[in-house]
């Protein structure tokens, strides 16, 4: 097990750079995410490390070995890929032991480890099929146990879960947690799907035109995003332009057309900056005479502009002043026609204060 560095990578391909200078400390057995929209580099970036895109320029290094230089059967790294390549005219055991064959491994030595790997992805038993006996999820498996089979120091994915449906995709979602954390394997997970990366992630790259915006754990990506791009990136989120009017004992106060906005910190920003503020809908609590705003949040009144009911929870868009609010309603008990007044509350906590942008 050793961890990936990569150290100021670029890939230009012609006049395209895909990779545009990008450093990054992926830690031993953990899984990290490189996420971003389309285009981004992610895969560029992933097939950099595999071995199969040869970098414009920098270095890529498992654990203290500098593999930069190295085909991809010399890396130690096993890649799933996103349509799975399985060889249909070979058994899933034969399909496994692929790896292993090519590595030219002694035949007990060989079974044990298919038997290993296919325990492992919980397809003990299967091992005679063909691919096309099996389902999405069971060939996604067996993509997964051939590349764990030879035991590499890296596994590679490659938005592993996108030609599955909705509810596969989630239990596959447990699954490789699971066998990530069994297997004890630096792993390399390359999506542009937020809830994937948040809910899996030990750390993630978000990435944008070929460089990395920020790295970090998911929730402080999520709750302490550093740019707009990140913010929106992750989840819904409502920017609001102000200037920093006060920074006191009171937290510091944005000046918003939303009326003024209430900042636990103030992200090394001093009164009259021009910034963005960022508050999340789940994070706007709706107040009431029952339930008032507690001590020092940031209060809003305005009018429901459109309202959608979801079951569980109500999606509002809400109008204050010259503003517009999206809100997260949780438990919504009654309808919010358009144009009923509505009160507001949110926590300094919640307020994240971002670069303004543009
Ligand atoms: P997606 O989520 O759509 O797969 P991505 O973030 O993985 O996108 P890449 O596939 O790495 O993005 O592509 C990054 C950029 O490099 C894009 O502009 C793409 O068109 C370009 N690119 C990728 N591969 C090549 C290639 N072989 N030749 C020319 N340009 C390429």
């Amino acid at each position: 097990m050793s961890g990936v560095t990569v150290r100021n990578l670029v890939k230009r391909f012609g006049s395209t750079t895909a990779v545009a200078g990008v450093d990054l400390e992926m830690e031993a057995g953990k899984l990290f995410f490189l996420l971003g929209p389309s285009g981004c580099g992610k895969t560029t970036l992933l097939r950099m490390i595999a071995g199969f895109e040869t970098p414009t320029s920098g270095s890529i290094q498992f654990g203290d070995r500098d593999v930069s230089g190295l085909p991809p059967e010399k890396r130690d790294a096993g890649m799933v890929f996103q349509g799975y390549a399985l060889w249909p005219h070979l058994s899933v055991f034969e399909n496994v032991a692929f790896g292993l064959r090519v590595r030219k491994t002694p035949d007990a030595e060989l079974r044990q480890r298919v038997g290993d790997a296919l325990d492992l992805v919980r397809m003990t038993g299967l091992g005679d099929r063909k691919p096309t006996q099996l389902s999405g999820g069971q060939q996604q498996r067996v993509a997964l146990a051939r590349a764990l089979a030879f035991r590499p120091r890296v596994l590679l994915l490659d938005e592993p879960l996108s030609n599955l449906d909705a509810r596969l995709r989630l239990e596959m979602r447990t699954e490789i947690r699971r066998i990530v954390d069994e297997a004890a394997i630096t792993t390399i997970y390359v999506t542009h799907d937020q809830e994937e990366a948040l809910s899996l992630a030990d750390a993630m790259a978000v990435l944008r035109d070929g460089s990395v915006i920020q790295v970090g754990p998911p929730r402080t990506l999520y709750d302490r995003p550093s740019s707009r791009f990140t913010a929106s990136f992750l989840g819904e989120t409502t920017f609001l332009d102000g200037t920093i009017g006060a920074i006191d004992d009171a937290g510091v106060r944005i000046d918003t057309p939303a009326g003024p906005v209430i900042a636990a910190d103030a992200g090394g920003r001093v009164t009259g900056d021009r910034v963005s503020v960022s508050i999340r809908p789940e994070a706007i609590r709706i107040v009431t005479d029952a339930f008032p705003a507690p001590a020092g949040w940031s209060r809003f009144e305005g009018t429901v502009g459109s309202s959608m009911f979801l079951g569980e929870t109500a999606e509002l868009d809400v109008r204050v002043a010259e503003a517009r609010l999206r809100v997260l309603e949780l438990h919504p008990r009654i309808d919010r026609p358009i144009g009923a007044a509505i009160a507001m509350a949110v926590d300094p906590a919640d307020v994240v204060v971002l670069p303004a942008e543009g």
